[in-house]
């Protein structure tokens, strides 16, 4: 895939626990395909992790600690990666959180927050790094979604799946905004992605079930490939949609879920 020598700002680029998140894995497989990697986490282990496995590959990588929430950190980070890369050309919006629960868990402020990582945040970003696609001629945005945005998953998890709703709208709308600028904005929308984050969570759904085979098969069941999606899989239709190759796709979602969604 054609991402040579392009600077990726990738945000969330860490994992919430030891293992492979869809953000590590793709400021990997991105560097594979010749990217410059700007890890940032709200972790610093975490964005050191990530830009640590690129430097591995021997691919050129800078970890960042900043709050996607904070414009503050992020407008840092920005101008950090301006001024050792000379530029952003793409930026992947993958930091997300949730809570499983319906209305009478949620609380105001958990939507709030949720909210505010899982889209407020994007506006934030888009308005810094624009400016400066706008100047290099292009760029590509890609966001990262969820099925919960689409479809009921069988147990409830109201704010995260109205946010990542929210989320593939979003997107939509800076892609038409700036589609006369060459910057195109896309959204990947994983189905259930085997991390260590979605382990945890989805143990949580199934509580009820203490054999950790059970719960694994049961998550399987609900996935017409029967098994769930690897972060690497995720990885490659990010990297896809950030490429070149994607060149005349804008304003759209790739679905990555083993079917799940049109079961
Ligand atoms: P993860 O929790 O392992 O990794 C997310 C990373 O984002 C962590 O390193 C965390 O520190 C960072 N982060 C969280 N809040 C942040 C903030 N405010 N500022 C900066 N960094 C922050 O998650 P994952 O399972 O790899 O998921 C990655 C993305 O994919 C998320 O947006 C998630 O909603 C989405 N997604 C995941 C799945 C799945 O099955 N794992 C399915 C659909 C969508």
């Amino acid at each position: 895939m054609k991402l040579e020598n392009k600077v990726v700002l990738m945000a969330g680029a860490g994992s919430s626990a030891p293992g492979w998140s869809i953000g590590k894995a793709s400021c990997v497989t991105l560097a594979r395909h010749g990217a410059i990697i700007v890890a940032l986490d709200a972790s610093l282990d975490a964005a050191q992790d990530a830009a640590q496995e690129v430097l591995k590959l021997g691919g050129k990588a800078l970890a960042v600690q900043a709050d996607v929430t904070d414009p503050t950190a992020v407008e840092q980070a920005i101008a950090l990666a301006n001024h050792e890369f000379g530029g952003i050309d793409v930026y992947v919006a993958n930091a997300g959180i949730g809570k499983i629960g319906g209305v009478t868990e949620t609380q105001t402020s958990d939507l709030d927050r949720i909210y505010q990582v899982n889209v407020q945040s994007l506006l934030t970003a888009a308005k810094l790094v624009i400016p400066g696609m706008v100047q290099r001629g292009g760029g590509s945005i890609v966001t990262i979604s969820s099925v919960a945005g689409i479809r009921y998953l069988g147990y409830p998890h109201l704010a995260y799946g109205v946010t990542k709703a929210a989320l593939i709208q979003f997107t939509r709308m800076i892609a038409h905004e700036y589609a006369a600028d060459g910057i195109r904005a896309n959204t990947v929308v994983p189905g259930l992605i085997d991390t260590p984050r979605i382990q945890k969570n989805v143990s949580s759904a199934f509580s009820k079930d203490n054999n950790a085979d059970e719960v694994r098969n049961k998550r399987n069941q609900q996935v017409p490939m029967q098994r769930m999606g690897t972060p690497w899989e995720v990885a490659n239709a990010i990297a896809f949609l950030a490429s070149d190759e994607a060149s005349y796709i804008t304003g759209t979602e790739l679905i990555v879920d083993g079917g799940l969604t049109g079961k």
